[in-house]
């Protein structure tokens, strides 16, 4: 599988390692960081390594790859102790939805109680 790198993607570039990031789990084609700005105890987003503006462009990828970031998510949660407690597993898609980095992400937030709908 070939990974394509955007050159002004700042997750692109956390692939690369041109931006510092604590990564927490890493597959061949999957990598898992703490938020820089984390909305609870755990925060941490994951991302195919090859560059997918969303979710419904990672779904189009038909390749197993959405299959594996979700893997890879509640790997982390595991990791993080949060698994068995619960936690939340979100992918703001688009701009109306609050998407701010446009290379697909999934939050894995836990470790505290989580309201719904998230407002
Ligand atoms: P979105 O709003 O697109 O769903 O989420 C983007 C997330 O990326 C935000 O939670 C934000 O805190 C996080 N973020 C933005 N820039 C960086 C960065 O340079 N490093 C890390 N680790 N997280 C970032
Ligand atoms: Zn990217």
């Amino acid at each position: 599988t070939t990974i394509r790198a955007v050159t002004d993607c700042l997750f692109c570039k956390i692939v690369t390692k041109e931006i510092p990031a604590t990564i927490v789990h890493e597959t061949d084609r999957t990598v898992a960081f703490r938020d820089l700005n984390p909305q609870a105890p755990t925060h941490v987003l994951v991302i195919p390594k090859g560059h997918y503006e969303n979710a419904a462009a990672l779904a189009a990828a038909d390749d197993g790859l959405a299959d594996e970031v979700l893997k890879a998510a509640h790997a982390v949660a595991v990791q993080e102790g949060v698994a068995d407690e619960g936690y939340r597993l979100v992918f703001n898609t688009g701009p109306q939805a609050g998407q701010t980095v446009f290379h697909v992400h999934g939050h894995v937030l836990g470790g505290r109680a989580m309201h719904w709908p998230p407002g």
